[in-house]
């Protein structure tokens, strides 16, 4: 699943590539990616440009004139930018062709990757409207986390992947996130004293800037026109260490499901 590193990156990137250019088509292949009802998708969006590509949690947030095109990757979505001759292949499944012949591919093995096309002011109506602080947001602090994770008694693992709490957080970062914190994965959230919380904002912080300065830590390379190969994945410290030695103790990583997810930690240092 892309974090919120590959995200940004997918939209630093598209932004330099795509903004501006008027869509004169848009060829839908499997209809199930698009939420909206396919032909005003078609209708408002044909002719107009993307203006803007920002981002919230992991959602791409498309800007035209008038509408928000939001684009989930999900597990496998990827974005492609083609020539409009160059052939459609296998889990192409939307496509638009811009006024200069380029093409602007989504791309998505498992299908789960979603877009929805809003007015401006539903923006708040949607799932985004749900999402907590992100990790570099200033209002994203140890009471603002201790307020939610009081009487809660599902792991804190569990709590933090809860993107209405931390928005971007995925798995790999929460595995990071709790070693840095030095936090049992276990742990009720509800147990978490002032100074944890600090620490998992502090860590939070750190671990989302260095991976987004290095790319993100996409773990399989991209072979796309995106060419995202992310680095942020040799800084890992517990995330799929199992059996090899912990950074501070030396003792090996553990590998545990919570909630369904691999968690990897240190049961020395984690306490
Ligand atoms: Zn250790």
């Amino acid at each position: 699943m892309p974090e919120i590193a590959e995200v940004e990156t997918v939209r630093n990137t598209l932004k330099k590539r795509i903004l501006n250019k008027k869509i004169v088509d848009i060829d839908i292949l499997y209809k199930n990616i698009i939420e909206s009802n396919i032909d005003d998708f078609k209708k408002d969006l044909i002719n107009k440009s993307f203006i803007d590509i920002k981002r919230k949690g992991k959602w791409l947030i498309f800007e035209t004139e008038d509408r928000y095109l939001l684009s989930h990757l999900r597990m496998e979505g990827k974005f492609f930018i083609k020539n409009k001759d160059e052939e459609i292949v296998k889990h192409e499944h939307v496509i638009f062709t811009f006024d200069d012949n380029s093409t602007l591919r989504y791309h998505d093995t498992r299908k789960f990757g979603r877009m929805i096309l809003i007015n401006k002011e539903d923006l708040l109506k949607t799932k985004i409207g749900e999402l907590g602080y992100e990790p570099l947001d200033k209002n994203l602090t140890s009471d603002y986390l201790l307020d939610k994770f009081k009487n809660k008694k599902l792991p804190i693992k569990t709590v933090l992947l809860d993107q209405s709490i931390i928005s971007g957080l995925g798995n790999i970062y929460v595995n990071e996130v709790l070693f840095y914190a030095k936090i049992n994965p276990l742990r009720e959230a509800k147990s978490i004293t002032k100074f944890e919380a600090s620490l998992i904002v502090k860590g939070s912080r750190e671990i989302i800037e260095e991976a987004i300065k290095m790319g993100g830590t996409t773990i399989k390379s991209y072979t796309s026109s995106l060419g995202v190969t992310g680095r942020f994945q040799q800084k890992l410290k517990v995330h799929k260490k199992e059996g090899e030695p912990c950074p501070i103790c030396g003792s090996p990583i553990k590998n545990i499901k919570i909630g369904g997810r691999s968690t990897y930690y240190c049961e020395v240092c984690q306490k």
